[in-house]
């Protein structure tokens, strides 16, 4: 919203992207008695599992979307506000408070978390049905290949690790190049050589897909066609990093945000989580970045117990100051209390 925005809406915390990361730093902080909002614009990576592995006690028939709506509906349920708006600007105000920008409305907060991932790369179409034959996360995906044909597409360093590294889970690997020059080392153009990968220079010209619109086969401007279960485009991960770029925060050369083992960024008050930190991109692990920053705000923000650095003057806490948690969160807390009901 511009600087003449009506809308208004202040915070203990607002948290920009409403992926697995930053819905469990929500989720914690408004449990942990912070007024809370999660603002996401939709989407995101998480949005685009079609099936979700990994994740303990979750089916693996649970889809992306599905996951990500129980979660917006625990938040909410415990008082967390979930808004749909896009974020194009955050800032640190003069009082060291942070505003945050959407389409809709500012939005004030005392500490900010940044959990806004990253895209893949995409390569060139044609290519096969995202979760369908084409894939992007090995740690994810790799099971679902075991003894099947698969390629690695790229012509990068890390397309031809993967494709080595896929090798673990089937014996037929292709490693597609699409008409690139390879962009891997010596050292790497050996370990290819010595390992059974073969590596297919033509460019895609179709793809084949069952009835059921699983990948089938690949069709290749040499006339050859090559059967394959799936695979995985390797083409480097675009980061989502502008606010926290705005907001002065330390990133990596990959253009990752510098974090700490809490999520605490370069600037006091910002946390990022999940896939716009370094570290491995799944679920669980976003789920744990999530948590523990969530908690870390709570050891920044929370009232009691008060610092008591001259005890002879320091006032003494009085009744009606506590509990610390505020009037909403805590008549919704009292309302979620269940015990034997
Ligand atoms: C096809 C696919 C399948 C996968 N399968 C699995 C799997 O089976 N198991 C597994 O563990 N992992 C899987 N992953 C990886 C997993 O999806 C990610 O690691 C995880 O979603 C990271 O969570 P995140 O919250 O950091 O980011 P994301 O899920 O990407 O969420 C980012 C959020 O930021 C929001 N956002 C970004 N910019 C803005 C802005 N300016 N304003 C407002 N909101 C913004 C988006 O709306 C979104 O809500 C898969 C990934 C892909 C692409």
């Amino acid at each position: 919203m511009s600087e003449n925005a009506t809308d208004r809406r202040e915070y203990d915390v607002v948290v920009i992207g409403g992926g697995p990361a930053g819905l469990t730093a929500g989720l914690y902080t408004t449990r942990l008695g912070h007024a809370t909002a999660v603002v996401e614009r939709g989407g995101g990576r998480a949005a685009m599992m079609r099936d979700v592995h990994n994740l303990v006690g979750v089916p693996a028939e649970t889809s992306g979307n599905e996951f990500l709506a129980t979660g917006r509906e625990q938040l909410e349920s415990y008082g967390c506000d979930v808004v749909r708006d896009f974020v194009s600007s955050a800032v640190e105000t003069d009082d060291g408070r942070f505003r945050v920008c959407g389409n809709d409305a500012d939005y004030l907060a005392d500490c900010l978390v940044v959990a806004t991932g990253f895209d893949d790369v995409r390569p060139a179409p044609p290519l096969p049905r995202t979760g369908r034959g084409l894939h992007y996360c090995l740690h994810c995906d790799a099971y679902m290949f075991v003894d099947e044909p698969v390629y690695v597409m790229g012509a990068s360093e890390s397309a031809a690790h993967v494709a080595a590294i896929m090798l673990n889970f089937t014996g037929d690997v292709d490693l597609l190049t699409r008409g690139e020059d390879p962009d891997w080392s010596d050292e790497t153009a050996a370990m290819l050589e010595r390992h059974p990968i073969d590596v297919v220079t033509p460019e895609i010209t179709g793809v084949r897909n069952g009835d059921d619109g699983w990948l089938e086969a690949l069709e290749f401007d040499d006339g050859t066609i090559r059967e394959y279960r799936g695979g995985f485009a390797m083409y480097g991960s675009n980061y989502h990093n502008e606010l926290a770029a705005e907001l002065g925060c330390e990133r990596n050369d990959d253009g990752t945000v510098a974090v700490d083992d809490h999520g605490r960024t370069s600037v006091d008050g910002v946390f990022a989580v999940g896939d716009v930190t370094p570290g491995h991109n799944q679920v669980p692990v976003a789920l744990g970045e999530g948590a523990k920053a969530g908690i870390a705000i709570h050891w920044a923000l929370r009232e009691f117990p008060r610092e008591v650095e001259e005890p002879e003057t320091a006032e003494t806490v009085r009744d009606e100051e506590v509990p610390g948690i505020p009037d909403e969160l805590l008549e919704q807390a009292i309302a979620t209390h269940t015990y034997d009901d």
